[in-house]
């Protein structure tokens, strides 16, 4: 029998982890549980806990950590070891014992152990796109230094690999790809009066039309700032141009993204629009098993419809392609304010029209510089955040 693949994951107990964890518990002869990680939900992480029985988990602070033991006694699990803070997150995700490290946390936050597992060669599994486009190029210079793999996970870029030929990352630029048609769902208010968004509240902005998922992404694909990340992650992850990028507004999200080839074929991925398909797909890799997914019925979806981007209605998307072409650090300062302000607009700070405005400020004020250690990054990272921080106070 195969030895079982062992699973570190970071951010358990978001929508990503969650969905992780039911791949899982399809293929208990193929996945054991090394360590799950929490920020400071350590009611729901002693219940996997109780279920999944990993050898460690971390969470954010000391507190939650006594907490955390406290359910892990009542529970009879005294044997699960429990850590909490950045270096331990960056030591299960690096250790001998664990073989794939799904990078689920959300924000830069997950960057330190997304890029240690890395470093230390593991199977990467990366949700966390925002830790890849701070550190674009370190992060994918330390999966080829250490000979990891990494398997995106975001849908679309998981789609986009699925499109490609199998040897596309020993030979990017030379397969005859024209273009990487990046499908975006457009959101909830890809129709709505453009004079009203002002008025949206955190609720409205949260509630995708086709997806679950946390918080933060979803006001992200409320303002297409997602859809901007991902343009710089498809821009790493593929070694493709801004140029080379587009985005296609598909509001039905059956399509995941497609590749367009010199000779005018298009490849594309469908699917129900359910995690579960990539996460799937990223843990088998390169074998397929089931995902519990139910199987894409085209006859119930009809039709498939696609419109060009309105750079006017969601400025979001032309900052990220704007700081992609600046380079430097300047994509770590569109994601480092961008997280102030959406946590601003979620804490009822500021109105949705003033997330844009309030990453645009930024990217004015902080310079992007050279940076090309995790400390440099973090630096501009904690520097963004301050101006972001003060514009949004006064
Ligand atoms: P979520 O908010 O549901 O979960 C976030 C997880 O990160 C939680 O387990 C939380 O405890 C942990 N966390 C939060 N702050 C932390 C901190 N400071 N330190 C350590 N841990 C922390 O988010 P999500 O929707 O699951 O998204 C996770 C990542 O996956 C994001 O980067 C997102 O962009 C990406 N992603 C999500 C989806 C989706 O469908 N949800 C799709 C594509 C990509
Ligand atoms: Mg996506």
């Amino acid at each position: 029998m195969q030895k079982k693949q062992q699973l570190c994951i970071l951010g358990s107990t978001g929508s990503i982890g969650v969905s992780t964890l039911d791949v899982v518990a399809r293929h208990p002869d193929r996945y054991g549980v090394f360590a799950l990680t929490a920020h400071t939900q350590v009611a729901k992480l002693a219940e996997q806990c109780a279920q999944f029985l990993p050898q460690v988990v971390v969470v954010g602070t000391a507190q939650a950590a006594d907490e955390l033991a406290i359910l892990l006694k009542e529970e009879h699990l005294p044997q699960i070891q429990i850590l909490f803070g950045r270096d331990a997150l960056c030591a299960v995700a690096s250790a001998s014992e664990c073989d794939s490290v799904m990078a689920a946390i959300v924000g830069a936050a997950g960057l330190p152990a997304s890029l240690a597992a890395a470093k230390a060669g593991k199977k990467v599994l990366l949700a966390n796109k925002e830790a890849l486009v701070m550190s674009g190029q370190l992060f994918i210079d330390a999966i080829k230094d250490s000979g990891a793999t990494l398997l995106p996970i975001d849908s679309e870029h998981n789609a986009i690999f699925q499109c490609l030929p199998g040897n596309y990352n020993r030979h990017p630029g030379q397969h005859g790809i024209h273009k990487i048609l990046l499908t975006a769902s457009g959101g909830p208010f890809l129709n709505r009066d453009v004079n009203t968004l002002d008025d949206v509240t955190p609720e409205q902005a949260v509630a995708h039309p086709n997806w679950v998922m946390g918080r933060k992404i979803s006001v992200d694909s409320a303002t297409m700032m997602n859809k901007g990340l991902e343009v710089i992650e498809a821009h790493w992850l593929f070694a493709t141009p801004a140029e080379q990028i587009e985005v296609v507004i598909h509001p039905q999200s059956v399509i995941h993204s497609m590749v367009s080839y010199t000779d005018g074929s298009v490849i594309a991925q469908m699917g129900n629009p359910d995690m579960r398909i990539p996460i799937a797909y990223g843990m088998a890799y390169p074998e397929r098993i089931a995902s519990g997914v139910a199987p894409l019925d085209l006859l119930k979806v009809a039709s498939l419809n696609f419109i060009k981007p309105d750079f006017q209605r969601f400025p979001c998307l032309q900052l990220a392609y704007d700081a992609l072409k600046e380079g430097k650090s300047a994509a770590t300062i569109l994601n480092a304010s961008n997280e102030i302000a959406v946590q601003a607009f979620l804490d009822k700070r500021i109105g949705f029209r003033m997330i844009n405005q309030v990453i645009e400020y930024t990217l004015c004020k902080v310079a992007a510089t050279e940076a090309p250690d995790l400390e440099s990054i973090l630096a501009c990272d904690a520097e963004a955040r301050r101006v972001a921080g003060s514009m949004i106070s006064s």
